[in-house]
């Protein structure tokens, strides 16, 4: 293997973020590590808005295994400020849309880092799902319950 190269063994054919890491769709990349790639959003929601994204191939958040986890989450914490500073902005939302329902358009896992400014009229994550649910203390035990059973807590 080339030194530098991406491993296409762990790369699907036909996802523009693997063709992006690949090299073979341009991108405005800001930040790489032999893991993560980070590059600006083609179609940005604010000036700086980047996407951060495992270099290898994962669909969601689950797929991504604890070193690559970790490895994504590393550098959205380090670049998160930087963007900010980079922009001038006030604050940033930091979000993943994961699975096709939540939003997710490209089958590769991809962090978001929206920056934000004092009046820009946007929303806080809160916004992004739909109707609330109005749940009991009862209920939410037994949501809290179903969840700690299926993470084996
Ligand atoms: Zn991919």
């Amino acid at each position: 293997m080339i030194p530098g190269a991406p491993d296409r063994t762990r790369m699907s054919d036909d996802c523009i973020f693997c063709s992006i890491v690949a090299g073979d769709i341009p991108a405005r990349t800001v930040y790489e590590t032999d893991d993560v790639l980070a590059f600006l959003d083609a179609n940005p929601l604010a000036r700086g808005h980047t996407l951060v994204i495992p270099k290898s191939h994962a669909r969601h958040v689950g797929d991504l295994g604890s070193e690559l986890a970790s490895a994504v989450f590393d550098a959205v914490a380090e670049l998160t400020p930087r963007i900010q500073e980079a922009v001038d902005a006030d604050a940033a939302n930091v979000g993943i849309n994961d699975g096709e329902a939540a939003g997710q358009e490209i089958p590769h896992v991809h962090a978001h880092v929206v920056p934000r400014f004092e009046g820009d009229g946007g929303s806080p994550i809160h916004a992004v799902a739909g109707r609330r649910p109005d749940l009991s203390d009862e209920e939410l035990d037994a949501v809290a319950d179903e969840i700690a059973d299926a993470t084996g807590a």
